[in-house]
């Protein structure tokens, strides 16, 4: 299981953690008796470091290396998200008539290109894609990493050549956002400010030592100071952290997120001696990177991990991505686009769980019922963007109950969809199960990780 606490079971001894945001360890708790965890070396110290999980319930695996954990061969690649994130690829074998998969789930994940060049994945068909879909809507064109710290650089400079007593504040998380607060202040090599909490937390990193060079506990020696992204950076909070010096005469804030993307300048909000600057530094995707991620790994299936709480919310994040995947082997999708372009009654199906019939797919759920059935309508056989040239007509109007092959189990029913903005509460994320007694036999294709924090994903 990947990244599905929630839904332990005892018919599964295997845990994947792609990464130690607590929207991905929801359920987790340092009483696990669930088997073991395999996760990246770094998230494994902050398992047993920082969360208090007993050592031997973690299994850290380096990146880069294969391994082989009950019949399903597994590599960690780097996630480029936060510190220790990683994707996870499952190469699991042929069995019983049933062919080889090759499934990659990328946790939370910030795309680039150079990504598709891994050995891992160069030249391999994804059977399945567990996609980061956090910003799966065009309108999230946020730019580059480096973009966005330029631009915290360049504030940075220009308001300390403005007012010298300037205090600079940048929000972070628990765990992420690092790049932003070390990237501005490793190039205009000013020191750093951070509790000695959040100290003890950076250390377990593996942060290069130049890094940890530049940081301190004492604020009096930095002018860059890192808050907790949420009340450290209201505007009351920030200018009492200024006030608590006579060293300052104003606050400029910086809140590194891709959701605070602009098409033109920086979102800025001022309050009395407080400027609070919203830069697009994202940890996560843009959509331009997420099709492109499609384009080049060209998946058979896509399963979309957020903004998917509702089998037609999951459809409508796929069919953003469909024209890019793989789906000649699809005959559901075949259907849907072919047969109801031309306007056949009868030959499409529901285009849902129920058309995966391998019977390596148990899919689970409490209602056990396919997603297709849990809808009434059949609004999901829309035609994606893609292909709205070629829609001719209505989708089939048949009961979808008339058109889809039983199945011997359902998926996870929905729960409030992620509405992909900051303050939400819901958020689905689909997991993946691996039954280490099957030999690697795909178990369940669904989980859900219920964000429960009011703050948006990590
Ligand atoms: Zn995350």
């Amino acid at each position: 299981m990947v990244d599905g606490f929630r839904f332990q079971n005892s018919r599964c001894q295997c845990h994947f953690l792609s990464h130690s945001h607590a929207d991905h360890t929801t359920g987790l708790t340092k009483n696990f008796t669930g088997g073991l965890i395999y996760c990246s070396p770094v998230t494994a110290v902050l398992l047993r470091k920082d969360m208090g999980m007993p050592p031997e319930r973690v299994v850290p695996l380096q990146l880069e290396s294969p391994i082989s954990i009950d019949g399903v061969t597994v590599t960690l690649i780097d996630a480029n998200h936060c510190p220790g994130a990683v994707m996870f690829l499952f190469q699991i074998p042929a069995r019983q008539g049933s062919p080889a998969q090759l499934i990659l789930h990328t946790g939370d994940l910030r795309w680039h290109s150079g990504m598709a060049e891994h050995p891992a994945l160069k030249g391999k068909p994804l059977d399945v894609l567990y996609l980061d879909t956090t910003y799966a809507l065009p309108k999230h064109v946020h730019p580059p990493q480096d973009v966005a710290i330029a631009q915290i650089i360049d504030v940075m400079q220009k308001s300390y050549k403005e007012e010298p007593r300037t205090l600079f504040v940048v929000g972070a998380y628990h765990i992420g956002k690092e790049r932003a607060f070390l990237g501005a202040a490793k190039a205009l090599q000013w020191p750093v400010w951070v509790a000695p909490e959040k100290l003890r937390v950076l250390g377990m990193l593996d942060l290069p030592a130049s890094d940890m060079a530049l940081l301190t506990t004492r604020e009096a020696d930095a002018r860059i100071h890192v808050v907790f992204m949420g009340q450290g950076l209201q505007p009351d909070a920030l200018e009492k952290r200024m006030n608590s010096s006579g060293d300052w005469a104003r606050v400029v804030a910086f809140r590194p997120t891709g959701w605070s993307y602009r098409k033109h300048g920086l979102e800025t909000r001022r309050q009395g001696p407080v400027t609070i600057y919203g830069v697009p530094y994202s940890e996560h995707s843009s959509f331009p990177e997420l099709r492109d991620c499609v384009k080049r790994l060209r998946p058979k299936r896509l399963i979309p991990t957020v903004n998917a709480s509702n089998p037609t919310a999951s459809r409508r994040v796929e069919d953003r991505f469909a024209d890019l995947m793989d789906l000649s082997g699809d005959r559901s999708r075949l259907d849907m686009y072919f047969a109801a372009a031309q306007q056949s009654p009868t030959a499409a199906d529901c285009g849902h769980a129920c058309d995966l019939g391998s019977p390596d797919l148990e899919l689970r759920s409490t209602k056990r019922r396919c997603l297709g059935h849990a809808n009434s309508t059949l609004n999901h056989l829309e035609p994606p963007p893609a292909v709205q040239g070629g829609w001719k007509g209505p989708p089939n109007s048949l009961p979808v109950q008339e058109r889809c092959a039983p199945i011997p189990n359902g998926l996870v029913p929905a729960s409030p969809e992620w509405d992909q903005k900051p303050g939400s509460t819901g958020m689905e994320y689909p997991g993946l199960v691996l039954d280490p007694a099957s030999l690697g036999t795909i178990h369940g294709v669904a989980g859900s990780q219920q964000q429960t924090t009011q703050s948006p994903p990590l």
